[in-house]
């Protein structure tokens, strides 16, 4: 891999930092120089000033030594004398040893010089003092003594002003070197910032530009834009980057070409299916709008899928009956409490048909719903079948009653004996003869009613009643049955119940009926147990009637509610119903605007469901 970035920004670190070793090398020998020139000035110039000073201060004392040893010719004066003299000395030998400045040497040779003189004619005025008297030795000391003294103390000060000279020579010196350091110290790190502002500048072209637009480029790749292609500049880490992040778009934009015509083709054929389907769908979304008509839905309710798409149901299909049950399903929880089918009627140009609309929900795996499929399928010629075979029923029942009558009345005269004795042979030929006349009889008036009720003949009488009473109604009709049978029934309804709007003799039928059918299938060893339950759930009554009897077959649930249809027994034994009790219930149930539906499980029991309008 290359390593140009990596290289560039340790070069760019390495001469930063020899730029700051050689301006902390340059600081560090100025105020070396500095520091040298402030000692030079304490070692070599102010030892000689002090040594000068103190060379004066010797030379008076002893002045004053010799005036005094004038006036009292005393001992102790020549003493002091020569005191003096060794402390002179001791200067002048360290100012001797200390020679700096020019001409400081000639200067001193000088006074060693004219020292000497001084000392020798001291040693001649005592002399005189002892031989000659104090006027002789006074006029000696103010014509050689004296002269000597001034000129020594003056070229003594001549040394002192020689080494304040240098010294101030030598602190303008250490200015200079200080302010020249300051200057250069002051250069140097100006250089310093000026490289690391055009190191930062170049690093942040040669870096971070690049980076800005790689992160633009991958924005626009994450918003589904792969045809995004970066400039390779140099042959560096940052240039790797680019050409890798190229490879990635290219092969994500041939996989995105790749998935969109296979998804295209799968759309295709999942469409080209809905659409050949012969029955009518219509799919809604969570806010009841129109997501996919095929075909046979536009058929049927004669509109276009582009003109109804996104629309709301209600809006596109305009049948409030239709949407009242698609919103139920979308908001139902409970899957199994729903019937799976209603039937319709749509009127188109003047004609009627009949339509079975299956309604099933979308859910997530979290069991949300998220829509709905409406299914529709086209039932009118079954309808039309139906209707035949009900006419055709009703015609043969009406036309049964009368003999059938005539057989039961002829039958129950010749086993009272009326016309005649009879044997007990034909007691019993004649026993069973009436028993099938009489369940002849039976089904022939559920026929008769059936195909009233279907024909829409029978009028439903329609008043507000307390649900409770008509279940206790029910229900008392079979208290005598019950306990032959050991079977226990349990009513479960609130007094407070709200009223609903029904037929009671319809409805009563309808609770003997299923609460009939109950008795027959639980069983008789005193477990047996019906429930009849009520209760209210949105603007609706619910009625139920649970058994805990043998249950029927899935495949039965729907079915039953048909005419005629009854579930085989294991035995093939008649149960002696006719098959219409429950289609009856049904025809009476949603003449009332209500559904029936039943939910059961073999060898559990069975419920019986089915729902009533409340209000007066
Ligand atoms: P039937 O006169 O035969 O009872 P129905 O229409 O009332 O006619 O019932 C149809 C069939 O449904 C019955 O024959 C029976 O097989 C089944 N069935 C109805 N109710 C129950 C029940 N509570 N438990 C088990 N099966 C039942």
């Amino acid at each position: 891999m290359k390593k140009g970035i990596k290289f560039k920004i340790l070069g760019v670190f390495i001469l930063i930092f020899i730029v700051l070793i050689v301006n902390s090398i340059g600081a560090i020998t100025n105020f070396y120089r500095l520091s040298n020139s402030i000692e030079n000035i304490m070692e070599s110039n102010y030892k000689s000033i002090v040594a000068a000073q103190n060379m004066i201060v010797a030379l008076e004392r002893q002045d004053s030594a010799e005036l005094a040893y004038m006036f009292s010719t005393d001992q102790v004066a020549a003493n002091h004398f020569r005191d003096n003299e060794i402390e002179f000395l001791k200067w002048l030998s360290r100012a001797e040893d200390n020679i700096t400045e020019p001409k400081e040497k000639e200067t001193l040779q000088k006074i060693h010089k004219l020292y000497i003189q001084y000392i020798d004619k001291f040693s001649y005025l005592i002399d005189i003092q002892k031989n000659q008297g104090t006027n002789e030795s006074r006029v000696y000391y103010y014509n050689e003594i004296l002269p000597l003294f001034e000129q020594s103390k003056k070229v003594c000060r001549d040394l002192q002003n020689l080494n304040q000279e240098g010294m101030i020579i030598r602190k303008d010196t250490a200015h200079d070197i200080s302010i020249k350091a300051s200057y250069s110290t002051l250069l140097v790190a100006t250089i310093t910032i000026f490289i690391g502002f055009l190191l930062a500048f170049y690093l942040t072209n040669k870096i971070v530009e690049p980076i800005y637009n790689l992160i633009e480029k991958i924005k626009k790749v994450a918003e589904g834009d792969y045809q995004q292609q970066l400039d390779i500049v140099g042959n560096d880490e940052i240039a790797q980057l680019a050409q890798e992040f190229n490879v990635m778009a290219q092969k994500l934009q041939n996989f995105d070409k790749l998935n969109v015509k296979k998804l295209m083709k799968e759309k295709q054929k999942s469409e080209a299916i809905v659409e050949s389907i012969s029955e009518g769908i219509i799919v809604t979304d969570e806010e009841h709008r129109l997501i996919l008509v095929n075909k046979s839905a536009e058929r049927i309710f004669n509109i276009r899928e582009k003109d109804v798409l996104h629309k709301h149901f209600l809006e596109a299909i305009k049948r409030e009956d239709m949407f009242v049950i698609v919103d139920k399903v979308k908001k139902r929880s409970d899957r199994d409490e729903y019937k799976k089918y209603t039937d319709i009627t749509i009127e188109m140009e003047g004609v009627k048909k009949y339509y079975r609309m299956n309604i099933m929900p979308i859910q997530t795996r979290d069991e949300d719903n998220i829509g709905v499929v409406t299914l529709i399928q086209d039932i009118t010629k079954l309808k039309e079948v139906d209707q035949i075979k009900s006419e055709f029923v009703s015609t043969v029942s009406h036309e049964f009653r009368t003999p059938l009558t005539s057989i039961s009345m002829g039958v129950g005269l010749l086993l009272d004996q009326v016309v005649g004795e009879i044997n007990d042979d034909q007691k019993e030929l004649l026993e069973a003869v009436k028993e099938d006349g009489e369940r002849l009889k039976n089904l022939v008036s559920d026929l008769l009613d059936l195909s009233r009720i279907e024909s829409g003949k029978i009028q439903m009488d329609f008043d507000s009643y307390n649900i409770k009473d008509i279940i206790m109604h029910a229900a008392d009709s079979f208290k005598i049955q019950a306990q032959n049978k050991n079977v226990n029934i349990v009513v479960d309804a609130r007094e407070y119940l709200s009223k609903v709007k029904a037929d009671f003799n319809k409805i009563s039928w309808v609770l003997t009926n299923l609460i009939g059918n109950a008795l027959r299938y639980v069983p008789r060893d005193g477990t047996g147990r019906i429930e009849i339950i009520a209760k209210e759930t949105a603007n609706k009554m619910l009625i139920c009637v649970v058994d805990n009897g043998q249950g029927i077959p899935e495949e039965y649930q729907q079915r039953i509610f048909e005419k005629f249809i009854q579930v085989k027994s294991n035995n093939g034994e008649n149960t002696g119903g006719t098959g219409l009790g429950l289609a009856i219930s049904k025809e009476i149930v949603n003449a009332h605007g209500g559904e029936i539906w039943v939910k059961s499980k073999i060898g559990e029991g069975s419920t019986f469901y089915f729902t009533l309008s409340i209000g007066i």
